[in-house]
Protein backbone atom coordinates (compact mmCIF):
# COMPACT_ATOMS: atom_id res chain seq x y z
CA UNK A 1 0.00 0.00 0.00
CA UNK A 2 1.01 3.44 -1.08
CA UNK A 3 2.23 5.31 2.61
CA UNK A 4 -0.10 8.14 1.77
CA UNK A 5 -3.39 6.18 0.97
CA UNK A 6 -6.19 6.36 4.05
CA UNK A 7 -6.41 2.51 3.82
CA UNK A 8 -10.09 1.42 3.44
CA UNK A 9 -11.34 -0.60 6.63
CA UNK A 10 -15.08 -1.97 5.65
CA UNK A 11 -16.41 -4.19 7.74
CA UNK A 12 -19.47 -6.57 6.65
CA UNK A 13 -21.98 -7.08 9.15
CA UNK A 14 -24.19 -9.66 7.44
CA UNK A 15 -27.14 -10.50 8.81
CA UNK A 16 -26.22 -9.17 12.13
CA UNK A 17 -27.33 -7.75 15.07
CA UNK A 18 -30.32 -9.35 15.60
CA UNK A 19 -32.12 -5.98 16.22
CA UNK A 20 -31.81 -1.88 15.17
CA UNK A 21 -31.35 -1.41 19.14
CA UNK A 22 -28.28 -3.67 19.12
CA UNK A 23 -26.86 -1.88 15.88
CA UNK A 24 -27.06 1.65 17.52
CA UNK A 25 -25.38 0.34 20.83
CA UNK A 26 -22.77 -0.98 18.62
CA UNK A 27 -22.17 2.14 16.81
CA UNK A 28 -22.37 4.59 19.92
CA UNK A 29 -19.87 1.85 21.70
CA UNK A 30 -17.42 1.65 18.15
CA UNK A 31 -17.34 5.57 17.99
CA UNK A 32 -16.56 6.43 21.65
CA UNK A 33 -13.57 4.25 21.11
CA UNK A 34 -12.97 5.67 18.43
CA UNK A 35 -12.88 9.41 19.39
CA UNK A 36 -10.10 7.90 22.57
CA UNK A 37 -8.24 6.29 20.09
CA UNK A 38 -4.39 6.86 20.80
CA UNK A 39 -3.62 6.39 17.31
CA UNK A 40 -4.14 9.97 14.59
CA UNK A 41 -7.55 8.94 13.26
CA UNK A 42 -9.16 10.49 9.98
CA UNK A 43 -12.47 12.35 11.38
CA UNK A 44 -13.95 9.43 9.45
CA UNK A 45 -11.88 6.26 9.27
CA UNK A 46 -14.09 3.03 8.81
CA UNK A 47 -17.32 1.99 6.26
CA UNK A 48 -20.00 -0.12 7.74
CA UNK A 49 -22.26 -2.74 5.22
CA UNK A 50 -24.72 -3.14 7.32
CA UNK A 51 -28.41 -4.73 7.20
CA UNK A 52 -30.48 -2.36 4.55
CA UNK A 53 -33.09 -1.65 6.73
CA UNK A 54 -30.88 -0.34 9.50
CA UNK A 55 -28.78 1.93 6.93
CA UNK A 56 -30.99 5.03 7.83
CA UNK A 57 -31.22 4.91 11.64
CA UNK A 58 -27.64 4.55 11.50
CA UNK A 59 -26.68 6.80 9.43
CA UNK A 60 -28.03 9.40 12.01
CA UNK A 61 -25.81 7.96 14.88
CA UNK A 62 -22.70 7.47 13.25
CA UNK A 63 -20.01 9.83 13.76
CA UNK A 64 -17.11 8.67 12.62
CA UNK A 65 -17.76 5.84 9.76
CA UNK A 66 -19.15 5.73 6.15
CA UNK A 67 -22.76 3.30 6.58
CA UNK A 68 -23.48 1.12 3.24
CA UNK A 69 -25.47 -1.55 2.27
CA UNK A 70 -24.46 -5.19 1.33
CA UNK A 71 -25.91 -5.49 -2.00
CA UNK A 72 -28.14 -3.63 -4.10
CA UNK A 73 -30.05 -4.53 -7.53
CA UNK A 74 -28.97 -3.72 -11.11
CA UNK A 75 -32.65 -2.74 -12.66
CA UNK A 76 -34.77 0.24 -13.20
CA UNK A 77 -37.17 2.27 -11.06
CA UNK A 78 -40.50 0.66 -11.63
CA UNK A 79 -42.56 -2.37 -11.15
CA UNK A 80 -39.88 -5.53 -9.94
CA UNK A 81 -41.00 -6.42 -5.82
CA UNK A 82 -38.44 -6.62 -3.29
CA UNK A 83 -35.42 -4.99 -4.86
CA UNK A 84 -33.75 -1.88 -3.91
CA UNK A 85 -31.69 0.13 -6.44
CA UNK A 86 -28.69 2.63 -5.80
CA UNK A 87 -30.85 6.16 -6.08
CA UNK A 88 -32.57 4.20 -2.60
CA UNK A 89 -30.02 3.40 -0.90
CA UNK A 90 -28.29 7.56 -1.44
CA UNK A 91 -31.62 8.76 -0.52
CA UNK A 92 -31.03 7.04 3.15
CA UNK A 93 -28.12 8.12 3.68
CA UNK A 94 -26.14 4.96 2.13
CA UNK A 95 -22.30 6.38 0.92
CA UNK A 96 -21.71 2.81 -0.87
CA UNK A 97 -22.49 -0.93 -1.42
CA UNK A 98 -20.65 -4.05 -1.56
CA UNK A 99 -21.52 -5.70 -4.99
CA UNK A 100 -21.29 -9.84 -5.65
CA UNK A 101 -19.73 -11.28 -2.25
CA UNK A 102 -19.65 -14.69 -2.84
CA UNK A 103 -22.52 -15.29 -0.44
CA UNK A 104 -24.78 -13.25 -3.08
CA UNK A 105 -23.23 -14.77 -5.95
CA UNK A 106 -24.41 -18.57 -4.22
CA UNK A 107 -27.78 -17.39 -4.34
CA UNK A 108 -27.65 -17.33 -8.06
CA UNK A 109 -26.59 -13.90 -9.24
CA UNK A 110 -25.75 -13.84 -13.00
CA UNK A 111 -23.00 -12.22 -14.32
CA UNK A 112 -25.60 -10.27 -16.71
CA UNK A 113 -26.95 -8.94 -13.25
CA UNK A 114 -23.58 -8.27 -11.56
CA UNK A 115 -22.76 -5.66 -14.45
CA UNK A 116 -25.81 -3.94 -14.40
CA UNK A 117 -25.48 -3.58 -10.48
CA UNK A 118 -22.07 -2.39 -11.08
CA UNK A 119 -23.01 -0.25 -13.68
CA UNK A 120 -26.10 1.34 -12.22
CA UNK A 121 -24.25 1.51 -8.78
CA UNK A 122 -21.33 3.93 -10.22
CA UNK A 123 -23.62 5.76 -12.35
CA UNK A 124 -25.54 6.94 -9.03
CA UNK A 125 -22.46 8.17 -7.23
CA UNK A 126 -22.11 5.29 -5.32
CA UNK A 127 -18.98 4.08 -4.46
CA UNK A 128 -18.47 0.30 -5.38
CA UNK A 129 -17.08 -2.22 -3.64
CA UNK A 130 -16.94 -5.30 -6.30
CA UNK A 131 -16.03 -8.46 -4.92
CA UNK A 132 -14.58 -11.13 -7.08
CA UNK A 133 -12.27 -14.53 -5.59
CA UNK A 134 -11.24 -17.87 -7.03
CA UNK A 135 -13.50 -21.01 -5.34
CA UNK A 136 -10.18 -23.09 -5.14
CA UNK A 137 -6.57 -22.79 -6.17
CA UNK A 138 -5.29 -25.15 -8.84
CA UNK A 139 -1.63 -25.32 -9.65
CA UNK A 140 -1.49 -24.50 -13.49
CA UNK A 141 -2.45 -20.89 -12.18
CA UNK A 142 -5.90 -20.85 -13.76
CA UNK A 143 -7.68 -18.86 -10.87
CA UNK A 144 -5.85 -15.65 -12.17
CA UNK A 145 -7.65 -16.18 -15.70
CA UNK A 146 -10.79 -16.87 -13.80
CA UNK A 147 -10.38 -13.34 -11.58
CA UNK A 148 -9.69 -11.54 -14.62
CA UNK A 149 -12.21 -12.69 -16.47
CA UNK A 150 -14.77 -11.74 -14.09
CA UNK A 151 -13.42 -8.34 -13.61
CA UNK A 152 -13.79 -7.56 -17.55
CA UNK A 153 -17.07 -8.86 -17.57
CA UNK A 154 -18.48 -7.22 -14.32
CA UNK A 155 -17.03 -3.97 -15.00
CA UNK A 156 -17.93 -4.59 -19.48
CA UNK A 157 -20.68 -1.84 -18.52
CA UNK A 158 -19.10 0.52 -16.88
CA UNK A 159 -17.31 3.90 -18.70
CA UNK A 160 -13.59 4.39 -17.56
CA UNK A 161 -14.59 8.13 -15.95
CA UNK A 162 -16.76 6.38 -13.37
CA UNK A 163 -13.34 3.66 -12.29
CA UNK A 164 -12.30 6.25 -9.57
CA UNK A 165 -15.21 5.56 -7.55
CA UNK A 166 -15.08 1.44 -8.18
CA UNK A 167 -13.20 -0.63 -5.41
CA UNK A 168 -12.03 -4.07 -6.13
CA UNK A 169 -12.38 -6.46 -3.09
CA UNK A 170 -9.87 -9.91 -3.81
CA UNK A 171 -12.39 -12.38 -1.54
CA UNK A 172 -10.81 -15.84 -1.94
CA UNK A 173 -14.01 -17.65 -1.49
CA UNK A 174 -12.18 -20.59 0.34
CA UNK A 175 -10.74 -18.10 3.03
CA UNK A 176 -14.32 -16.67 3.71
CA UNK A 177 -15.52 -17.44 6.87
CA UNK A 178 -12.93 -20.25 7.80
CA UNK A 179 -9.42 -20.31 10.17
CA UNK A 180 -7.42 -19.84 7.29
CA UNK A 181 -6.81 -16.76 5.38
CA UNK A 182 -4.60 -16.41 2.07
CA UNK A 183 -1.16 -15.22 2.73
CA UNK A 184 -0.16 -11.77 2.29
CA UNK A 185 1.74 -13.05 -0.36
CA UNK A 186 -1.09 -15.03 -2.66
CA UNK A 187 -3.07 -11.70 -2.15
CA UNK A 188 -0.13 -9.59 -4.10
CA UNK A 189 -0.11 -12.50 -6.75
CA UNK A 190 -3.80 -11.75 -7.40
CA UNK A 191 -3.61 -8.00 -6.76
CA UNK A 192 -1.69 -7.52 -9.69
CA UNK A 193 -3.51 -9.62 -11.63
CA UNK A 194 -6.29 -7.26 -11.03
CA UNK A 195 -4.20 -4.74 -11.76
CA UNK A 196 -3.46 -6.44 -15.11
CA UNK A 197 -7.05 -6.91 -15.62
CA UNK A 198 -8.09 -3.31 -15.08
CA UNK A 199 -5.14 -1.90 -17.17
CA UNK A 200 -6.08 -3.96 -20.20
CA UNK A 201 -9.99 -2.51 -20.02
CA UNK A 202 -8.96 0.99 -19.68
CA UNK A 203 -5.72 1.58 -19.63
CA UNK A 204 -3.36 1.85 -16.83
CA UNK A 205 -4.14 6.11 -15.83
CA UNK A 206 -7.59 4.88 -15.18
CA UNK A 207 -6.78 1.53 -13.69
CA UNK A 208 -4.34 3.34 -10.96
CA UNK A 209 -7.82 5.18 -9.71
CA UNK A 210 -9.36 1.80 -8.56
CA UNK A 211 -8.51 0.77 -4.73
CA UNK A 212 -7.96 -3.03 -4.38
CA UNK A 213 -8.78 -4.56 -0.97
CA UNK A 214 -8.43 -7.95 0.59
CA UNK A 215 -10.73 -10.13 2.54
CA UNK A 216 -11.21 -13.32 3.93
CA UNK A 217 -10.38 -14.14 7.49
CA UNK A 218 -9.19 -10.85 8.46
CA UNK A 219 -8.00 -10.69 12.13
CA UNK A 220 -6.33 -8.41 14.30
CA UNK A 221 -3.62 -10.85 14.32
CA UNK A 222 -3.13 -10.76 10.84
CA UNK A 223 -4.35 -7.59 9.81
CA UNK A 224 -1.17 -5.52 9.10
CA UNK A 225 0.34 -8.25 7.14
CA UNK A 226 -1.91 -7.38 4.36
CA UNK A 227 -1.48 -3.80 4.18
CA UNK A 228 1.95 -3.92 4.70
CA UNK A 229 3.31 -7.08 2.36
CA UNK A 230 -0.50 -7.89 0.26
CA UNK A 231 -0.17 -4.38 -2.16
CA UNK A 232 -3.93 -3.45 -0.83
CA UNK A 233 -5.50 -0.17 -0.05
CA UNK A 234 -7.73 -2.03 2.47
CA UNK A 235 -9.79 -4.72 4.18
CA UNK A 236 -13.13 -5.96 3.91
CA UNK A 237 -13.62 -7.83 7.15
CA UNK A 238 -16.84 -9.77 8.33
CA UNK A 239 -16.37 -11.94 11.58
CA UNK A 240 -13.96 -8.98 13.42
CA UNK A 241 -16.21 -6.33 12.19
CA UNK A 242 -19.16 -7.76 14.29
CA UNK A 243 -17.30 -6.95 17.48
CA UNK A 244 -16.71 -3.37 18.91
CA UNK A 245 -13.07 -4.60 20.37
CA UNK A 246 -11.62 -6.20 17.48
CA UNK A 247 -12.79 -4.01 14.79
CA UNK A 248 -11.44 -0.88 16.22
CA UNK A 249 -8.43 -2.72 16.75
CA UNK A 250 -8.17 -3.38 13.64
CA UNK A 251 -8.90 0.06 12.31
CA UNK A 252 -6.58 1.03 15.07
CA UNK A 253 -3.40 -0.87 13.12
CA UNK A 254 -4.47 -0.02 9.94
CA UNK A 255 -4.39 3.85 10.34
CA UNK A 256 -1.45 3.22 12.27
CA UNK A 257 0.69 0.97 10.12
C1 LIG B 1 -16.66 -11.73 4.18
O1 LIG B 1 -17.68 -12.40 4.34
O2 LIG B 1 -16.59 -10.84 3.35
C2 LIG B 1 -15.51 -12.03 5.02
C3 LIG B 1 -14.35 -11.57 4.65
O3 LIG B 1 -15.76 -12.78 6.14
P1 LIG B 1 -14.69 -13.20 7.24
O4 LIG B 1 -13.84 -12.01 7.53
O5 LIG B 1 -15.51 -13.63 8.42
O6 LIG B 1 -13.90 -14.33 6.64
Amino acid sequence: MTAHITPLIIGNWKTTPATLKDAITFIKNLDKKYTASKIKLPKKGYYLAVPEVFISEIVKCSVHGYIGAQNVSGISLGQTTGETIPSQLLSTGSTFTLISHSEVRKRGETGDERAHKVALSLQSKLLTILCVGEQTRDKQGNYLSIVEEDIKQSLSLVSKNLFSNLVIAYEPVWAIGGTTPATPHECFEVVIAIRRALSSLVGIDYAKKVKVIYGGTVTKENAHLFIQEGGVDGLLIGRASQTVSSFMEIINICHGT
